[in-house]
């Protein structure tokens, strides 16, 4: 038996022995019914947090002030929450506060659908109380409770429905569809940061273009900052695509990606993916641009291009890169150091001007790699600055 079941089971069982009620619950029990592999088992028990800490090794408090914290078991994680029913919703998202209970029913009327609310106990059994394996048989995404409600508590529900049917395939429920509908407009009270994490697991998701076509089909997409017209194209094609190629095809029909949040490092390479998408897609790639790129970005720009219906020209990008005559500036067989043993040159700039012209030639095989071919061309070209820059001070 899988050794990660095994230790959960043994949590189960820890936590009755010791009086309270816990279960597997949500993701877990409904993968296992479908027979898909889960990265991690969240359990629901009457036990307080500062309970469950004082009873295992290795316990983080994860979400404490929402019942919940980590028990880490040979690198697989077990989320215990308590059991608890939530209080009033304000700004569509955050119970106003929440309330313990120790009543395993009011603590799956919280939960967003059917086929997220089954219960497994320490002895294996299943327990069943809104229809959920049937749910899951016939293949249904429907919120517990009526929807309208459900998503007027918390609207990231919605983009949640989504992210099932990406990861399953599912159909949404046709009541739950109206209210998706309806109420779509409340995505915007979501902050930027949760959408993302919905959009990227949608994105992923198998069923990636079943639930676009939801999305386009309810509206949603035009609640999410000027995406809506990539997420139709995207919708279209049958290719896999990171979740940042996602997004960078959505920036490439519209220039808003200003309104999303990425890290710094991802912005840069946006940034760059985007300028040369639109360098690249009606030119040809050069030696200069695959050595100022790399090999990734430029490649990651010709899948880009292809897809948009542009020329593929991978193969034409990796036999530049093999034949790239230089990889580093370093590799210079004259140097800016050269320049400043060789000339009264003190200005970095000057010298920095001097090597960039040096490197794109020698790169682009206007000239070959060789110190006196290279000296002689520097050595003129710091004379022209100098003469220039002295002209200037005059
Ligand atoms: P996945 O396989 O994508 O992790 P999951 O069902 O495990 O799916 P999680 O986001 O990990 O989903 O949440 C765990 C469980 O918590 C869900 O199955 C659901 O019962 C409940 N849940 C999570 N978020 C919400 C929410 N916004 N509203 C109601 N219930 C929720
Ligand atoms: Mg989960």
């Amino acid at each position: 038996m899988d050794k990660h079941f095994e230790n959960g089971i043994n949590i189960l069982k820890k936590l009755h022995d010791s009086g309270y009620e816990a279960f597997f619950v949500g993701g877990y029990v409904r993968d296992m019914l479908l027979n898909i592999k889960s990265t991690d088992i969240d359990i629901t028990t009457s036990a307080l947090p500062e309970e469950v800490i004082s009873l295992f090794k290795n316990v983080k408090e994860t979400g404490k002030k929402y019942g919940s914290v980590t028990i880490l078991k040979e690198e697989f994680k077990y989320e215990v929450t308590t059991f608890r029913s939530d209080g009033e919703y304000y700004d569509n998202r955050h119970p106003e506060n929440v309330e313990y209970t120790t009543n395993l029913k009011s603590d799956l009327e919280r939960r967003d659908f059917t086929i997220n609310a089954l219960v497994m106990d320490s002895d294996e059994v299943i327990h069943d109380f809104y229809n959920s394996k049937e749910d899951i048989k016939s293949k249904i995404i429907k919120t517990i409770n009526d929807p309208f409600k459900r998503f007027e508590e918390d609207s990231l529900r919605i983009l949640r429905a989504f992210r099932f049917v990406s990861k399953l395939g599912f159909n949404i429920d046709l009541k739950t569809l109206d209210a998706i509908k309806e109420l779509g407009y409340l995505i915007k009270n979501i902050s930027i940061e949760r959408v993302m994490v919905e959009l990227n697991k949608i994105f992923r998701g198998k069923y990636r273009n079943k639930a676009l076509k939801y999305m386009i089909e309810t509206g949603i997409d035009k609640e999410l900052y000027g995406i809506s017209e990539g997420l139709s194209f995207i919708s279209n094609l049958d290719i896999e695509l990171e979740p940042l190629e996602a997004f960078i095809i959505c920036f490439i029909f519209n220039d808003i990606e200003d309104e999303w949040r990425f890290s710094n490092k991802h912005y840069r390479l946006i940034d760059q993916i985007l300028l040369l998408q639109e360098v690249t897609k009606d030119d040809v790639f050069n030696k200069f641009i695959v050595y100022v790129n790399g090999l990734d970005s430029c490649l990651l720009t010709n899948k880009l291009n292809v897809i948009l219906g542009y020329k593929d020209q991978e193969e034409l990008i990796r036999k530049l890169e093999r034949e790239l005559p230089i990889r580093d500036v370093c590799d210079l067989k004259f140097k800016g150091q050269d320049i400043l043993w060789l000339t009264t040159l003190k200005k970095k700039s000057v010298i920095g001007k001097v090597v960039d012209d040096l490197k794109f030639n020698v790169i682009m095989g206007y000239m070959p790699n060789d110190y006196d071919v290279l000296k002689e061309y520097a050595l003129k070209k710091v004379e022209e600055l100098q003469r220039e820059m002295g002209d200037k001070h005059e």
